[in-house]
């Protein structure tokens, strides 16, 4: 069958080949691939820049952001054939680290994870796949062209729980959050924001294409240009930043509310310096109680959180968020779409 397949680390190796059909043991899924959506993990990767092939192998199929329909399911699995699902994209490690043997592998501790289609496992860009019947998970029949976007909605629904966390250290009852950034990440901790019932607001620098009217429809409310502005305007309990760009992290750290939480998803490049006042940081930080959490990854009980949110989300309006569909044998094309494009997906058969 066809993959897209990647030599990890090693720059224009990216390439649709030919791989072996799956084998699915005896508690395995096996699904037939409907799409992947594209992620910017996913460009680092093909850029040579990321990405661990399975032990003793050079090629790494990539992949993380997966949705097919199941061919074959094994009885008592819970699972049937026609079934739509999503395969978890991390394993705990085989220690395992305390976090990992209680489920949590999202937090895992030493680092020896895997994860399908980034590291040391096979990903979901092939024509079909297997995937452990414990690490599928089953998604609304509604969601058929939109359900690649589970893994990164997993992903938000962790950040929002984490807050939700944070929050309950003591009196917590938010009214108004600024996620900053609206590409996928941001757009979709927008609808989840939009679902727990606050105030959303959205910044993002751009001020046509798709992402100003996917907030307004949403019934947040777009910003652009600075986010002192808004800021001023909003006064967010919440930032969930969505970025990664340096100056907009500090900027989000100084600008929550007294008892602000800022959520951290967006990965930064290392190396780009800034200059800061510490001083002024810290004093904000201890002076209101703030906190600044970092958030990655995700569990089962996340992803089957997103489950939940993405049912409840208007499909026409997730569907706005996949601006391209591309077949296999153009992935090409997939790779050097514009950041404003939203999100991409390469889809099979
Ligand atoms: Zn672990």
């Amino acid at each position: 069958m066809r993959a897209l397949t990647v030599v990890p680390q090693r720059k224009d190796s990216l390439a649709v080949t030919d791989v072996p059909d799956p084998e699915p043991g005896k508690n395995d899924l096996l699904v037939d691939a409907l799409a992947v959506g594209v992620c910017g993990t996913d460009k680092e990767i093909a850029a040579g820049d990321y990405g661990w092939a399975p032990p003793g192998r050079d090629r790494l199929v990539i992949g993380h952001e997966s949705l097919g329909r199941v061919r074959q399911a094994p009885d008592g699995s819970g699972f049937s054939p026609g079934d739509l699902v999503v395969g978890v994209v991390r394993r705990p490690d085989p220690v395992p680290c305390g976090a990992c043997a209680h489920g949590q592998f999202d937090m895992c501790r030493n680092g020896r994870y895997t994860e399908r289609g980034i590291k040391e496992l096979d990903g979901y860009a092939s024509q079909s796949w297997r995937v452990e019947a414990d690490y599928a998970v089953r998604i609304d029949p509604a969601l058929v062209k939109v359900g690649m976007l589970m893994e990164p909605t997993s992903v938000v629904a962790k950040a929002w729980e984490q807050v939700g966390k944070v929050g309950a250290r003591t009196w917590f009852q938010p009214r108004t959050a600024l996620v900053t950034g609206a590409g996928p990440i941001g757009l979709l901790a927008a609808l989840l924001g939009m679902q727990h019932g606050l105030d959303i607001h959205v910044l993002d620098r751009v001020t046509d294409g798709p992402k100003p009217r996917l907030v307004t429809d949403l019934g947040a409310t777009y910003h652009y240009g600075g986010i002192a502005d808004a800021v001023a305007a909003t006064k967010p309990d919440i930032v969930i930043e969505a970025t990664g760009v340096g100056q907009l992290v500090f900027d989000a750290i100084t600008s929550t509310a007294a008892y602000g939480i800022v959520c951290l998803t967006g990965v930064s490049p290392a190396g780009r310096r800034l200059t800061i006042d510490a001083g002024s940081l810290n004093r904000e930080i201890v002076l209101e109680n703030d906190v600044v959490v970092g958030s990655v990854n995700a569990n089962l009980s996340h992803y089957s959180a997103a489950a939940d949110a993405l049912a409840r989300a208007d499909p026409d309006w997730l569907g706005r968020l996949i601006s391209r569909r591309i077949p296999l044998e153009r992935y090409t094309e997939a790779f050097t779409t514009q950041p404003d494009d939203v999100k991409v997906a390469i889809t099979f058969g």
